[in-house]
């Protein structure tokens, strides 16, 4: 695995305004999660995802954003993280 979704792996939550009142959307798939109800999708690629699913190729991950306000979805394109990214300053010197 060469690239990870940052919200997917909980590194960030979800941030993304919504287009039409500005306010923070809410990650959808972490909803239909709560709910249980995200399926028949899940088994594409279960091992890696909490939520959302892999453009294999822009390596992207897509999310469906939910304004609680609007009561509208928006997706939400995220540029997936290379692990270069993950490494911390303090370990970048260490490769040095
Ligand atoms: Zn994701
Ligand atoms: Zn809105």
């Amino acid at each position: 695995m060469n690239h990870l979704c940052p919200v997917c792996n909980g590194f960030t939550p979800l941030q993304q305004p919504c287009s039409a009142c500005g306010q923070a959307l809410q990650d959808a798939g972490r909803l239909y999660d709560f709910y249980g109800s995200y399926s028949p999708y899940r088994e594409i690629d279960d091992a890696k995802m909490d939520n959302g699913y892999l453009d294999r190729t822009r390596h992207q991950c897509v999310h469906t954003g939910w304004c609680p306000s609007c009561q509208i979805e928006e997706k939400v394109f995220l540029d997936e993280w290379t692990p270069v990214m993950l490494v911390t300053d303090m370990e970048k010197d260490a490769y040095q």
